[in-house]
């Protein structure tokens, strides 16, 4: 439909802005009060959409190009979800949820639909279910009432899932388009399995309260044993940390007593905006995980980006074969100025007491170690040239390029610690790419060659002292970690 009044047309446009901004702070607040500060920061990354340069200016050129506000609202948000749909890593293509899940609280606000609160003020117990349910629909009713979330797309990486995860809800993503639905149906939505019933009889019911007294039981049992020393019957310690890359899954792994972020994926804020950040925006995020994790040691990775990992302002084409390609250190270390900042941005943000680990990801050659530990110095210099405190940090790299395994020992006296990258090790290793379906099947990070290596990796660690983790997807399946 064609724009009537242009002028009045960005005039309601930046007016929705303000609105929205607003309500996203309230739906802030309310969630902190029950929530961890940082699971509330899920908002802000909203909130950071909502002020990015990009989508004002996209809204408005379709605008002045004549579009309706409603319209040019449509296809700015397709538009930007499509870039980061079009992107391979899960994690990464997840995030284009967020920018629907945007979209449509902007529609909303501006057709001034009936509340979510209003709506089921009468409800006792609340199942949301949609095409997609936004972290705003959670926060806008009330939480003791909501005990399920049903996405008929959607992901388990999606911010819906971190912060159901973080509220203790079950949620069951990517079930598909569910027909037929009645108020007052009654769902069995069992977030273990990624699996609902619909229409369970009372038998069923009866089973599944069981199981959840029994959850409650097995969580409180083990709640106690939360702060208590990870130790093996012979006395090995097991040091349990936790992956984190969005603000807003840092306090999942705190409340369940991590003794640190194992590894943190730097391309998340890097992704939510329309350049790169610049140094004091990076600041900003990373005191934000060290201020969450209060001394705990915190690995912070340096930009992963190319392969399967894309920024849209910056996209990596024209490769054969990007996993082999400008990828990882490969990348930063091509683009220095970017790593630099980065790098003075991770330091200034641990000052003196925050516990920071750089870890170096797609590491193959040992030029690559001598040029990042030399960036590091001149990091350090300039910083306290500008009278900034700062601390060295320690300096590992991940295990996952193959050649790195034999590489160890004549890096023993340039690194500080050793982290295994099982998913591209095992991807590397086996020649099998995990994101390609006709092979997928075929990915095993159980496969003898790739145990073989880790055998290797750990008796190199053990000659050479290097403390040694993993933080590889492999971590989380119970049968690899024994
Ligand atoms: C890995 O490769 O195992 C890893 C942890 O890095 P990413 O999954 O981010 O590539
Ligand atoms: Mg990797």
């Amino acid at each position: 439909e064609p724009c009537p009044d242009i002028d009045a047309a960005l005039k309601q446009w930046h007016d929705l802005i303000s609105t929205v901004q607003l309500e996203l702070k309230q739906e802030e607040s309310t969630l902190s009060t029950i929530l961890s500060e940082s699971v509330a920061g899920i908002f802000r990354t909203y909130a950071s959409l909502l002020s990015d340069q990009a989508l004002l200016q996209k809204v408005e050129l379709e605008v002045r190009n004549g579009n309706w506000l409603p319209g040019a609202l449509r296809k700015s948000i397709q538009y930007f979800a499509d870039l980061f749909q079009a992107m391979e890593d899960p994690y990464l293509r997840a995030r284009h949820e967020d920018i629907h899940h945007l979209g449509n609280k902007l529609y909303t606000t501006l057709k001034g639909a009936t509340s979510l609160l209003e709506a089921t003020s009468q409800l006792e117990q609340i199942v949301l279910i949609g095409e997609e349910v936004s972290i705003s629909d959670i926060a806008t009713i009330a939480a003791e009432k909501l005990v399920g979330i049903i996405c008929f797309s959607g992901s388990s990486m999606s911010h819906t899932a971190v912060l159901a995860n973080a509220l203790g809800v079950p949620a069951v993503m990517g079930v598909g388009t569910l027909k037929n639905l009645r108020n007052h149906e009654r769902f069995i939505v069992d977030g273990n399995s990624g699996q609902i019933v619909r229409y369970p009889n009372d038998m069923l019911i009866t089973e599944f309260q069981r199981l959840i007294d029994e959850e409650k039981q097995l969580l409180s049992k083990l709640s106690a044993l939360r702060d208590e020393p990870a130790l093996t019957p012979d006395g090995h310690e097991i040091r349990l940390f936790t992956n984190s890359g969005l603000l807003a899954d840092l306090s999942p792994g705190l409340r369940h007593g991590a003794q640190g972020i194992g590894l943190y994926r730097t391309e998340i804020p890097f992704l939510v905006r329309d350049s790169f950040p610049s140094e004091e925006e990076q600041v900003a995020v990373y005191q934000q995980v060290f201020n969450a994790y209060q001394g705990k040691p915190v690995y912070m990775r340096t930009l992963d980006i190319g392969g399967d990992k894309q920024l849209p302002y910056f996209p990596i084409t024209n490769e054969d074969n990007p996993a082999l390609g400008w990828r990882g250190i490969r990348f930063t270390l091509d683009n220095i100025q970017l790593l630099m900042t980065q790098v003075r941005a991770m330091l200034r943000a641990a000052g003196t007491g925050g516990n920071l680990h750089i870890l170096l990801p797609m590491i193959s050659a040992t030029e690559e170690l001598n040029s990042f530990n030399e960036l590091l110095s001149e990091a350090l210099q300039q910083l306290q040239q500008e009278g900034i405190a700062v601390i060295r940090p320690r300096v590992g790299v991940m295990v996952e390029v193959p050649a790195a395994i034999s590489q160890l020992p004549f890096w023993s006296n340039r690194i500080d610690f050793i982290s295994i990258g099982s998913n591209d090790l095992s991807q590397y290793l086996l020649a099998l790419d995990r994101n390609n379906s006709r092979v997928a099947s075929r990915y095993d990070h159980l496969h003898p060659a790739v145990i073989h290596e880790l055998d290797r990796v750990v008796k190199i660690a053990r000659e050479y002292n290097l403390p040694l983790s993993l933080c590889g997807e492999m971590a989380t399946d119970p049968l690899a970690v024994i």
